[in-house]
């Protein structure tokens, strides 16, 4: 089914992880994929090519650097976009960075950074995405990927909790601001997922074994199943959907603690 045939779409962070498998996903699903990376070049192009490899029919799909906390790289990564694809049509924030530390310990210089990736950037690729919307005369898409941590506190990680509860304000204020100009903006939260932001557990059986304890479902996500929601999303399967975040945790946001009637003494 290519339910994107013909969009352009951009995806920030899509040399590893989810993002990767939303480019490789959208790359099936028809569409023109612009793969956004940092520092991992190679990931990039390996992207790049499982996404060329996945695609039924035509489509294109191109890498291009930026960090998106830089408004110069990311106006000039819109501007060669655009001199690419000739129009956009899907915005996917997608990348996101985070690090321990206990919050009295937390360098300044630390938040600042997590803060500039995770929020930051989606700010100023939503408003280079608006603006060309906007110009274009015929809607477009946003998606962020935020995260059960959107509600669920983190300690140890203040930063990047403030941030997907940020996210969760930047989704519904652009989409209630746009949507009468066709223009909708939407979240995916996933839960636990193996990719490379969690290599602390991924390759140790113990911690492993923690994590899956706390899931409902009781494992880890895919970063495919991540990438079809994001694929929904993004298509006219979901046209009177905005302001949205659909949690995609395995049941993690239904208070596990709670599976035992614990509280009523049963
Ligand atoms: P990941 O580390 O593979 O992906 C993050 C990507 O962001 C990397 O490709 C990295 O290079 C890129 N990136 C970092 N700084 C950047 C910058 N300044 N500019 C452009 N790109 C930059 O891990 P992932 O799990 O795929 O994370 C993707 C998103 O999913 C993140 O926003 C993360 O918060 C969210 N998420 C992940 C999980 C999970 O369990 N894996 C759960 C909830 C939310």
């Amino acid at each position: 089914m290519e339910r994107l045939k013909g969009k352009n779409v951009l995806i920030t962070g899509a040399s590893s992880g989810i993002g990767q498998a939303v480019a490789i996903r959208f790359a099936k699903e028809g569409a023109n994929v612009a793969i956004n990376y940092y520092r991992g070049a190679d990931g990039a192009e390996e992207t790049r090519q499982q996404a060329e490899a996945a695609r039924v029919s035509e489509g294109r799909q191109i890498t291009l650097q930026a960090d998106v906390s830089d408004e110069t790289q990311v106006v000039a990564m819109f501007d060669k976009f655009i001199a690419e694809f000739g129009s956009i049509d899907v915005l996917v924030n997608n990348a996101g960075i985070q690090k321990p530390c206990h919050s009295h310990e937390m360098e300044a210089a630390d938040f600042d950074r997590i803060l500039g990736v995770n929020l930051r950037g989606p700010f100023l690729c939503s408003r280079e995405a608006l603006r060309y919307f906007l110009k274009q005369g015929r809607g477009g898409v946003i998606l962020n990927n935020s995260s059960v941590h959107e509600i669920i506190p983190k300690p140890k990680y203040l930063s990047y909790s403030i941030s997907k509860g940020g996210m969760e304000n930047l989704t519904r204020t652009l989409a209630l601001e746009y949507a009468d100009r066709g223009i909708r903006v939407n979240a995916v939260a996933p839960g636990a997922i193996v990719t490379p932001i969690n290599m602390a557990w991924i390759n140790d059986d113990a911690a492993r074994a923690v994590v899956e304890s706390h899931i409902p479902m009781g494992r880890p996500g895919t970063s495919e199943e991540i990438a079809t929601v994001f694929a929904f999303l993004a298509s006219s399967e979901a046209t009177y959907i905005t302001g949205q975040t659909i949690f995609a945790c395995g049941g993690l946001t239904l208070f596990p603690e709670f599976r035992t009637a614990w509280a009523s003494g049963e």
